[in-house]
């Protein structure tokens, strides 16, 4: 089998070329044909040894995970449902804007913390992403784009908002983001990257310890009676719990803010004095509001507000002194919007479920 070198940091596939005898230096080489030039294979990077060639095409592959079919909405948005090894699967989104194109990644196969209004949450968990798969997201449509448009910006920002909750994959997605900001590879720039969690106060903590890229926050509720329902982690790490550590997090950063993400739900959390509240809970925190509107999946128990009160909160928030943005949908005629992510994932807590209630319709022992 050959060595995926797509998941590799740099510094990692220089010791893996040094372990070949070649100059750690070759490995910069490597990655510069691969990610910038966009090199298809190891005959194309001409500044190196046709003998290294020979060996690198050998031993060593650049593999992203098979794109089973790609979606394209009306609005430019693009879904990819990519197919792994192991047959699970995952959905990447890129939402293209007027001054950027972000892509959204996927960081487990399903998710273990059942958000109430998420439909990702409804498929279970099954594991977490290895690094080159998710490396593998960016790459798969870095290539797609600068084929469509060589001189392009690209990507210009990446959320890891997609299936999964990234801190629970902290050294897989720690590695994979690293990889994104070498400028040897993607090159974004810190504020370029963004991990989206639902508040693992102590993965908040190691994070701020081991990286520098944008937070944010999955926040959903000004107080802990409504989160804890909504974001059932939120019994485990209260909003105040959160709070703190998020201002740990921005601390050290001059000018950074922590971007609170708000999904507005008609008559659960969308009123007024649910928006007062929640300039209330934000005080002293550096934040930014990122208001989506919920986006109704089969089976969801919540609907999207009226325009008209989303506008309520959006003013109650913009008087308080808060930077508000309430999110236009994207993605809706492909099933692609926030928290719409749901794949083809093996769910194996269904399947587990369907299991034992059809062992209990047909009267058999469990
Ligand atoms: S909202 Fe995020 S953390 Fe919550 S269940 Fe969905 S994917 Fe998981």
């Amino acid at each position: 089998m050959r060595v995926n070198l797509l998941g590799m940091t740099r510094q990692t596939l220089r010791t893996w070329v040094a372990e070949l005898g070649e100059h750690p230096y070759r490995a910069d080489q490597v990655m510069k044909w691969a990610y910038h030039r966009g090199a298809a294979s190891f005959e194309e990077m001409t500044d190196l040894s046709m003998s290294f060639r020979d060996r690198l095409g050998a031993l060593a592959e650049f593999k992203a995970p098979r794109v089973e079919s790609v979606q394209q909405s009306s609005d430019g948005t693009r879904k990819w449902l990519l197919r792994l090894d192991d047959g699970n699967a995952i959905e990447t989104v890129l939402i293209p804007e007027e001054r950027r194109t972000t892509l959204c990644v996927s960081s487990q196969v399903g998710c273990a913390l059942n958000c109430s209004f998420c439909s990702t949450a409804t498929q279970g968990f099954s594991r977490n992403l290895n690094v080159q798969e998710i490396v593998g997201q960016v790459w798969l449509a870095h290539h797609a784009l600068a084929e469509e448009d060589p001189d392009g910006p690209g990507i210009t920002n990446v959320v890891l908002m997609g299936m999964g909750e990234p801190l629970l994959n902290f050294d897989n997605v720690v590695e994979a983001m690293n990889i994104m900001r070498d400028d040897m590879a993607f090159g974004l720039a810190r504020r370029r990257v963004t991990l989206s969690t639902s508040g693992l106060v102590p993965g908040i903590d190691r994070l701020r310890e081991v990286c520098d890229v944008s937070l944010a926050v999955s926040l959903h509720a000004p107080d802990d009676e409504l989160r804890n329902t909504l974001v059932p982690i939120n019994r485990k790490y209260p909003i105040a719990e959160l709070l703190a550590a998020c201002e740990r997090y921005v601390a050290a950063r001059p000018r950074a803010r922590v971007t609170f993400e708000y999904t507005l739900m008609a008559g659960v959390n969308d009123s007024p004095a649910q928006a007062r509240a929640l300039a209330r809970a934000l005080e002293g925190v550096p934040a930014k509001i990122n208001l989506i509107p919920f986006n109704p999946y089969p089976g969801a128990a919540y609907r999207r507000p009226a325009q008209a009160d989303m506008q309520k909160f959006v003013d109650i928030l913009h008087r308080a002194g808060y930077t508000t943005t309430l999110r236009r949908t994207r993605g809706d005629d492909i099933d692609a919007a926030c928290g719409q992510l749901v794949g083809r994932v093996q769910d194996r807590t269904r399947r587990q479920e369907r299991f034992r209630a059809r062992l209990q319709n047909e009267g058999a022992p469990e």
